[in-house]
């Protein structure tokens, strides 16, 4: 048995666990094991991987180890690092700093595939498998320059470290365009090139690089997350094309796991967010993010004020309460103390339910994270379509931080900038009770209607501040 047939049998496991870790990953309950799963698959992925290397090794083993070993101390430390200090607030845009190494891999692997296996010049020497290598290098290096300063763009955006409204250049679409009909004419002239296509495959980079800067650019920090999860599903097809490149199977298993994961998030994201796929890509939307509405109370009328103690005795004479957590439970970390006030309301024999929306928070799934971090029973969690029959039913709607996802407006007003979003129908409970610190405007940048409604008191301050004194009063 020789260690390439081991390696291969060790890449095949690996494919299956990592498999097994996304089926995990679709279900609460199951999440921890996914994660075991994908962090085993990852492990064995790179142990063969090195013992490939060790086999392959063309300098004394005992130098490519130490090389090796060196580059695996340093990315697991600060690997290690980033992942025990960054706030769950923050994750979006570690993730994208994530897809920029990967989009940086793959350009160069394309040019250390290109520079090591050259392929003859055109004319009686090239044979077909020669230019299927070449497109591959190409294909390879252009999505990995696009997902590398797009990646770097998103994390700007993203961190506030550039300006998050949209850079609307004009005719910018048509720019793209003549980038991509460039980088089309590059491909010819590489193709013919053979090994001499040094010039081309350099000049595309550029060309790419510039396109995917701009891409990203250009779309406004309001469809920043769904921007990160399509930049995840090209880092996935940018490390297809380099297992392609480097004849890795479990390289173009993985990637192709990640470049379609990736996609249907994205896919799932603007449904949810009632956006379209092209009208993201095409950028221009979403100008800035929780600027004050001004004159908003003049056009919606006038709202209520509540305090903790009066929310208290409310909670205290309900029989269901629903509790709809948004971006701001997380911005005030605020899920351990609502998870005390709902188990001691459960203890007192009221119903409580969480309602999620889809879209809650600023990446998919991130209150369902922040919930199972306080260890709220999964079977109290709902989700946007369960709960919603449930609304004329329920006494008291908490709605802690969320804004944009409980917005009657996405219903009845056509013209508003979130028409047509389903959103979680808080209204029609008897009495809801929002927590946020002032009139501002969630993450589209709109007013909503709901805080005038009569049967909405405004509980003002900052969201674990308050839940914790409610918890109290009780
Ligand atoms: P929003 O962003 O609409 O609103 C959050 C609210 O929380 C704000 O109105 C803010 O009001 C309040 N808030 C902030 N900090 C605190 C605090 N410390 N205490 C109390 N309140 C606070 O949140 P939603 O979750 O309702 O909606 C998510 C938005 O993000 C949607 O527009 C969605 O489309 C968008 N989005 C989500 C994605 C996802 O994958 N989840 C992806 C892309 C976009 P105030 O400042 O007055 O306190």
């Amino acid at each position: 048995m020789t260690v390439e047939s081991v390696v291969q049998a060790g890449y095949l496991v690996a494919a299956v666990l990592f498999v097994l870790s996304l089926a995990g990953l679709a279900k609460q309950e199951t999440a921890r094991r996914g994660v075991v799963l994908g962090m085993s698959g990852m492990g064995l992925a790179l142990a063969a991987t090195v013992a490939l290397a060790l086999d392959r090794s063309e300098r004394p083993v005992g130098v490519t180890a130490g090389l090796i070993l060196l580059v695996l101390v340093v990315g697991a430390a600060v690997g290690t690092w980033r992942a025990r200090t960054v706030e769950m607030t923050q994750m979006p845009e570690l993730i994208a700093l994530l897809h920029s190494f990967v989009g940086a891999a793959a350009v160069l692997v394309g040019f250390g595939s290109y520079l090591t296996t050259p392929a003859p010049a055109d004319g009686a020497g090239t044979g077909s498998g020669a230019t299927v290598h070449l497109v591959e290098v190409f294909l390879g290096v252009l999505i990995g320059a696009v997902t590398l300063t797009g990646s770097i763009v998103a994390f700007g955006k993203l961190s506030a470290r550039l300006r998050s409204s949209p850079l609307l250049l004009p005719g910018r679409n048509w720019l793209n365009l003549a980038a991509l009909v460039a980088c089309g004419g590059l491909l010819w002239w590489f193709i013919v090139a053979g090994d001499a296509g040094l010039v081309p495959l350099l000049l595309m980079t550029v060309v790419a690089l510039a396109l995917g800067w701009h891409l990203v650019a250009a779309i406004g920090g309001g469809d920043m997350p769904v921007v990160v999860s399509m930049l995840n599903s090209y880092s996935g097809w940018a490390a297809a094309a380099a297992g392609f490149m480097l004849g890795n199977d479990l390289l173009i298993i993985t990637g192709a796991l990640v470049g379609s994961s990736g996609a249907i998030l994205s896919y799932l994201m603007c449904r949810a967010m009632n956006r379209s796929f092209v009208s993201v890509i095409l950028g221009g939307f979403g100008t800035g993010e929780g600027a004050a509405a001004p004159g908003a109370a003049v056009e919606h009328g006038s709202y209520r004020e509540t305090t903790a103690p009066e929310v208290a005795d409310r909670l205290a004479t309900a029989r269901s309460v629903v509790v709809v957590p948004g971006y701001g439970m997380a911005v005030a970390k605020a899920q351990y103390p609502v998870a005390d006030l709902v188990a001691r309301l459960t203890a007192r024999g009221i119903t409580v339910r969480f309602g999620i929306h889809p879209v809650a928070g600023r990446l998919p799934g991130h209150m369902n994270v922040l919930l199972a971090e306080a260890r709220v029973p999964y079977d109290q969690v709902l989700s946007m379509d369960e709960i919603n029959d449930e609304f004329p039913g329920t006494d008291v709607v908490l709605v802690i931080g969320a804004n944009d996802t409980v917005n009657p407006a996405a219903l009845d007003d056509p013209s508003s900038p979130i028409a047509g979003m389903p959103v979680l129908e808080v209204w029609q409970a008897r009495e809801v009770i929002v927590f946020k610190r002032s009139m501002a405007t969630g993450y589209a940048g709109v007013q909503n209607p709901l805080f005038f409604r009569e049967n909405t008191a405004m509980l003002f301050g900052d969201a674990k501040e308050q839940v914790e004194l409610i918890a109290k009063a009780l």
